[in-house]
């Protein structure tokens, strides 16, 4: 990483509105990934650029999440950028009110709030040929300008409420677990959750504690491992501080194991099943430890294959359904009536609180999150709807000029976001570092690299979990409408990150404004 400083490298935009606030870049989200982005642009030396979110702070997901028993469910020295490790975190798995203090503590240090803009709603973007820049759109009429336009709007940002029946009409408190109301007392409640989720699963046995009576509405059931959780000794904290390496050691080796999971049990699952029976067989073992009854074990187990869809760690959610108040409802919703739910069989249940573990919209309206019209008019939801979800190494996508678009298929790599933040923010480095060297501003990936990089992507997946095992009861995240599992990228975290450095830089092709170069 070669740190400039000075003024931007890039120039403004020739055919800027004057009316119109221009930037060198905009960033859409101010999560890990938005926040990435910014350190990387300033480590280039583009010092002018705005980052925008719809919501009243920083942080994203960290900050919309709040719901009681919220933790991440990476270890925390994994789950954090390498460049800023946090010696502190009070547990193995961190709390999520400690990550939302991680994520202003990074804003802090590295100047990045002063470029955030908040309660700032996106509701499109268009790439102006002629300007060469992008035109991005507000909630109540502003538009704004930026020769670069990085979108880092998040996987799992916009909740989803279930299509059930009579949902609306639910005259009690309804809660998405995206939008806690700390404010409601919960304490006596006759309470229902849809979703067993990982979300689900954090939440459940916290409510448990709270409510007089709940109702689990499980549609599929979710692989659980034991969590190595505790409190990390003060003592080790202060060795984290003093002496960093201690705590990068620890990083490695989390690291590693986490990787020779995904290789085996998920990427390479035709060579290595065995890694992903060996998840399996622990995860049926957890549940036959803690839970006796046959009945109740047999409605808690998976019929698809470990690694179908994203599994998760907990040593409190199966005993909390041996629980005298618990229940499990394993017969699917018919309609939720306004004082309680029935199910197919005819049975209701009376209930005064619904709580809604029930997931985000994903390929439905995260991909992408706003409507992004590139050249020629082409728009990217639309395109990637009618022939298949692709981008370029994840990030970038042909016909987009000077766009990156971090969340996108293929993207997510390795079971840390941050390995993803990281690995893009390398390509950024290749990609910008190469547009100086030519004295471009503008650049675009080519449609033989992408479709080389699809092809490449498609082969991969053959030998993954996705397509060897029994994914089909799963109903995962991880498939999109096509049938296709294109959000995870089949590469190990090591090859993703050598990949961000060393790209064909013919990938691209680039220009400078007015004046187009060779690619
Ligand atoms: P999710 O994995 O998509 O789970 C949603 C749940 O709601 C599923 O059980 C789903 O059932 C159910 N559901 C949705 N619509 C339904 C309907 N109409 N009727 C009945 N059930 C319905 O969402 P999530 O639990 O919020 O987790 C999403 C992801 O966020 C996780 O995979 C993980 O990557 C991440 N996460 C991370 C953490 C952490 O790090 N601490 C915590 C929570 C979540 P089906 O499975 O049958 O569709």
């Amino acid at each position: 990483m070669t740190p400039t400083s000075g003024p931007s490298a890039v120039k403004p935009a020739l055919g800027t509105e004057p009316d119109r606030e221009h930037h060198d870049a905009i960033i859409i989200g101010a999560g890990f990934g938005g926040m990435g982005a910014g350190i990387q642009l300033d480590r280039l030396g583009i010092r002018d650029y705005v980052i925008l979110d719809r919501e009243d702070d920083l942080g994203g997901t960290w900050h919309v999440n709040h719901y009681p028993g919220l933790a991440v469910d990476i270890a925390s020295v994994t789950y954090s950028y390498s460049f800023e490790p946090n010696p502190y975190w009070s547990r193995l798995f961190a709390p999520g009110a400690e990550l939302k203090r991680y994520a202003q503590h990074v804003a802090e240090k590295y100047d990045l709030r002063r470029r955030m803009r908040f309660g700032t709603t996106v509701t499109g973007a268009r790439w102006d040929d002629d300007a060469h820049h992008w035109a991005v759109h507000l909630a109540g009429g502003e538009t704004l300008t930026a020769t670069y336009l990085i979108t880092a709007t998040g996987f799992l940002s916009q909740p989803k409420k279930p299509d059930i029946d009579g949902v609306d009409d639910f005259a009690g408190k309804v809660i998405h677990s995206a939008d806690w109301d700390h404010d409601y007392d919960l304490t006596g409640r006759r309470a229902a959750v849809i979703g067993t989720g990982a979300t689900g699963v954090q939440l459940i046995p916290e409510l448990a504690t709270r409510v007089a009576e709940l109702t689990v509405y499980q549609r599929t059931p979710i692989w659980v491992v034991p969590k190595l959780d505790g409190p990390i000794p003060r003592p080790l904290r202060r060795l984290f501080a003093r002496l960093p390496i201690t705590q990068r050691a620890a990083r490695v080796a989390n690291s590693a194991l986490l990787e020779a999971l995904t290789f085996t049990g998920v990427l390479h699952y035709r060579q290595a099943r065995l890694g992903a029976l060996g998840a399996e067989l622990l995860a049926r073992a957890h549940l036959r430890r803690q839970v006796k009854d046959p009945e109740l074990r047999r409605k808690l187990t998976p019929r698809y294959s470990f690694g179908c869809k994203r599994p998760t760690f907990s040593n409190d959610y199966f005993p909390t359904f041996t629980r005298p108040h618990v229940h499990l409802e394993t017969e699917s919703i018919a309609r939720i009536e306004p004082d309680g739910i029935v199910t197919a069989d005819g049975r209701k249940t009376e209930i005064d609180t619904l709580v809604l573990a029930t997931g985000f919209d994903l390929w439905e309206t995260n991909f992408p999150a706003i409507e992004i019209i590139g050249r020629e008019g082409r728009d990217l939801g639309k395109w990637w709807r009618d022939t298949r979800f692709q981008a370029y190494e994840g990030i970038t996508v042909p016909h987009f000029p000077n766009l990156l678009s971090l969340n996108s298929p293929y993207a997510y790599t390795g079971l840390s976001y941050f390995w993803t933040i990281e690995a893009q923010m390398r390509h950024m480095e290749r990609l910008f570092g190469e547009l100086r060297r030519r004295g471009a501003d503008t650049f675009e990936v080519t449609k033989e690299a992408n479709d080389a990089f699809l092809a490449r992507m498609t082969d991969d997946l053959a030998d993954s979990v996705f397509y060897q095992g029994n994914c089909g009861p799963a109903r995962s995240y991880y498939f999109n409408p096509h049938g296709e599992a294109a959000l995870l990228r089949p590469a190990t975290v090591l090859a993703g990150r050598r990949e961000a450095g060393s790209f064909p830089l013919d990938d691209y092709t680039y220009a400078a404004r007015h004046t187009e170069t060779a690619g």
